[in-house]
C-alpha cells in the first residue's frame, strides 16, 4: 500500500532474478469494497503472485448475489481490476458493489439487464466509490482499459459497470 508501481519497478531491477524480484514486481494487493446487504471486507487478496485462498473466499462471498444467497465463480483477475482502480484513490475509499455474481434467475428479473451478462459468470461488477461521480469513474476506468487492451466498461447515471470481458466502453 505505501509502494507506487514506480518505486515497486525500481525496486524490483535492483534485486536479483527468482522469486524475490516476481514478488516484487508483482506487489500485494489489496480491496476495501462494501456490498447492497451492508457487509464490508478490506483485505490483503494476493502476496506477489500468490493468491491469498481466504481473502478470495472472502470476496467472493462479498461479491455473491445476495438476493438469491449464492455465491459465484469469482475470477482473481477481475479483483486485481478493481485494486488497480481503488489504488487510484490510495485505497482511501471503499468500492461499493451495487451488483455482482448474479444468478440466471436475479439477471432475467432486472430490466434492461443483457441476457447473455458477464455478471451471470462473475466476471462484472456494477459499483460506485463515495465521493466520486460516475462520470470520473467511468473516464478512470475507460483509461485502465486503453492501457490493459481489454475490460469493459459501461457508465450508467449512479453507478459504472466494469467488466473482464472485450475491451468496450459505452454510456446509458
Ligand atoms: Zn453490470
Amino acid at each position: 500500500m505505501a509502494f507506487g508501481r514506480r518505486s515497486i519497478l525500481i525496486a524490483a531491477a535492483a534485486l536479483g532474478s527468482g522469486r524475490a524480484r516476481a514478488a516484487a514486481i508483482a506487489p500485494e494487493r489489496f480491496l476495501w469494497m462494501q456490498n447492497a446487504a451492508g457487509e464490508e471486507v478490506a483485505v490483503a487478496f494476493r502476496a506477489g503472485e500468490e493468491y491469498i485462498p481466504a481473502a478470495i473466499a472472502r470476496l467472493r462471498h462479498l461479491l455473491r448475489d445476495v438476493h438469491a444467497g449464492v455465491e459465484g465463480p469469482m475470477p482473481p483477475l477481475l479483483l486485481d481490476m478493481l485494486s488497480v482502480l481503488q489504488e487510484g484513490w490510495d485505497y482511501s475509499r471503499p468500492i461499493i458493489v451495487r451488483s455482482g455474481y448474479r444468478t440466471p434467475l436475479s439477471n432475467a428479473a432486472i430490466e434492461g439487464a443483457a441476457r447473455r451478462s458477464l455478471h451471470l459468470h462473475g466476471q462484472a461488477v456494477d459499483m460506485a466509490v463515495p465521493g466520486i461521480s460516475a462520470d470520473e469513474l467511468g473516464t478512470r476506468a475507460a483509461g485502465l482499459a486503453r492501457r490493459l487492451g481489454f475490460m469493459g466498461v459501461g457508465a450508467y447515471p449512479s453507478f459504472v459497470h466494469l467488466d473482464i470481458g472485450p475491451q468496450r466502453v459505452w454510456t446509458r
